[in-house]
């Protein structure tokens, strides 16, 4: 009798220890499960257009009539600045640089790129240009065709623009 009662007790214990191992099992797998769907929980984001102010190219950075629509938001996880640039003809930076560089793809019109030392180049729509860090430039629409770009910036490592002097009329009618 006494043989088998311990035998039965032994049989509880295995019971309990398999019970123990089953909800360790199934709470490990639930706490993973959780961890999936939280990376799933992210949604994709529409930015939709208009859903911006346009912003006027401040006279201090700009010549001629400039608007700026911002694509994404300021502060946006991405970390990337991308926005629509309109010029009027005639319109354009000032000389600037970016201290990361910047990517700028032509949408509409006739443009006009020109680096410190370098010639004028006129761009077209489909066109991407990229300014090197620290490389003096400007950009703009040529004198009688507006032209609109995409801005690209990174924004990581703190890349900012450093604005300089304007581009004369002189400078901007050597082409
Ligand atoms: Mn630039």
């Amino acid at each position: 009798m006494l043989k088998n009662s311990k035998g039965i007790c032994m049989k509880k214990l295995s019971l309990i220890c398999l019970s123990l191992v089953l909800i360790m099992t199934v709470s490990v797998m639930t706490a993973q499960a959780k961890e999936r769907k939280g990376f799933d929980m992210k949604k994709i984001e529409v930015f939709q257009n208009g859903s911006i102010p346009s912003v006027k190219g401040p006279a201090e950075w700009f010549t001629g009539a400039v608007r700026v629509d911002s694509v994404v938001p300021n502060g946006h996880e991405s970390n990337i600045s991308l926005g629509l640039v309109t010029f009027e003809p005639g319109s354009r930076t000032a000389w600037h640089t970016h201290s990361k560089g910047q990517l700028v793809l032509i949408m509409s019109g006739v443009g006009l790129v020109q680096q410190e030392g370098g010639e004028i180049i006129e761009v077209h729509p489909g066109d991407a240009v990229w300014f090197p860090a620290n490389v003096k430039h400007w950009h703009g629409a040529s004198k009688d065709v507006a032209m609109t770009h995409y801005s690209i910036i990174n924004l990581n490592d703190n890349n900012q623009p450093d604005w300089l002097e304007h581009v004369s009329d002189k400078e901007y009618n050597a082409k």
